[in-house]
């Protein structure tokens, strides 16, 4: 799944806290799509979906930081809380997607995030067939539309950004590796 998708999950994971503690939610949902685009800046340096993707380890994290973030409610907590709970979504979420080849429909790769405690990486599921692939794009959507409306005007603006940036990969997915092989 592309980071867009990824950030709109991470923003989804706080629209709870817009019932049970609406204070919060906005610094939850930022900080849910920081946590939520995060893994994927292995994409600039180290191994992606390895160096910056933790399926398990995350969830170290994220359990005893929700768990503070409950006895504990501060922006501070819910912040360290929602980005490690986002992280750890989507590290698990790009198992759903495909591998980490430059043309992933083409379906070569059996990598679609590496799993640190067994040393082994997990094959692609394929139920989002490629990133930038339209029912990611439709993802993406869906996943920003609460931002749109429920957690004021700073995390609509952010989300029509993504949802902008979703688009504009989606149209030219599959146009990127020929691109890439030509200019890098
Ligand atoms: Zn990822």
């Amino acid at each position: 799944m592309m980071a867009t998708t990824h950030a709109a999950v991470g923003l989804l994971l706080a629209l709870p806290l817009t019932v049970v503690a609406p204070e919060l939610a906005p610094v939850a949902a930022l900080a849910g799509l920081a946590g939520g685009i995060f893994p994927d800046l292995d994409l600039l340096a180290g191994v992606h979906r390895r160096t910056l993707h933790f399926p398990d380890y995350y969830w170290l994290g994220a359990l005893p930081a929700l768990a503070l973030a409950v006895v504990d409610p501060r922006p501070a907590t819910v912040a360290v809380a929602w980005f490690f709970l986002a992280a750890a979504v989507h590290s698990v979420t790009d198992v759903f997607g495909a591998g980490t080849e430059a043309r992933p429909w083409e379906r070569t790769s059996v990598e679609a995030v590496y799993l640190h405690s067994r040393r082994r990486w997990i094959r692609p599921r394929y139920w989002v067939r490629y990133d930038g692939a339209p029912e990611d794009f439709l993802l993406t959507v869906v996943c920003f539309a609460p931002g749109l409306t429920q957690f004021g005007p700073t995390l609509r603006r952010l989300s029509l950004v993504g949802i902008a940036v979703g688009g504009g990969y989606t149209l030219v997915r599959k146009r990127l590796p020929a691109v890439e092989e030509r200019w890098l």
